[in-house]
């Protein structure tokens, strides 16, 4: 039996894509909206983006920064979430395991196991895939998410119409005198 679709209920999996996904839309460099949502004990502990550091002007503003063919003003997304999680957070990264949309570059890679975390799951190989089988070297569960297509259909609904809710039924109220 198909569940109706507007109470289709996501896995953490598709949960917490999804929100990487929404977070990379704040991204300031075009080169690439990359999105990362650190997570621990199924709980959001720090998102990120790609962005220039604050006070600083952002690629969309000034145009890029290149060196080598690489755009360097920005702080990654995955770095973002680790350096948020150091700056405000309460929890230790040890241990989380971080949602990318898009595939780490091997700097971020090694930041990822430096912060302790041990699972990385990405919705899409950027470039290559030398950054997963450099994770998987030093024993990192990587795993690659695989699109929901009824999930996806659910999203594309939430964000055009109005979810329906369940109606209450009416209360009644008894006047005494
Ligand atoms: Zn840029
Ligand atoms: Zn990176």
């Amino acid at each position: 039996m198909t569940q109706p679709k507007s109470i289709y209920r996501p896995s953490w999996d598709d949960y917490f894509m999804a929100i990487a996904k929404l977070v990379a839309t704040r991204s300031t460099c075009d080169r690439l909206h990359a999105g990362a949502v650190l997570v621990k004990d199924k709980r959001i502990i720090s998102t990120g983006y790609n962005g220039s550091p604050p006070g600083l002007p952002h690629c969309d503003d000034v145009g890029h920064l290149l060196e080598e063919g690489h755009c360097v003003r920005t702080v990654h997304a995955e770095h973002n979430a680790i350096l948020q999680a150091a700056a405000q957070g309460a929890t230790s990264t040890r241990g989380s395991t971080i949602y990318l949309n898009y595939s780490p570059c091997i700097h971020c890679c090694k930041y990822l196991l430096a912060a302790g975390i041990v699972r990385v799951v990405v919705g899409k190989i950027y470039r290559n895939s030398q950054a997963v089988d450099y994770l998987r070297e030093a024993s990192i569960q990587v795993d690659l998410y695989q699109e929901n297509p009824t999930w996806k259909e659910h999203l594309v609904e939430l964000f055009t119409e109005e979810i329906p809710t369940k109606t209450a039924p009416p209360i009644k109220f008894t006047v005494t005198r």
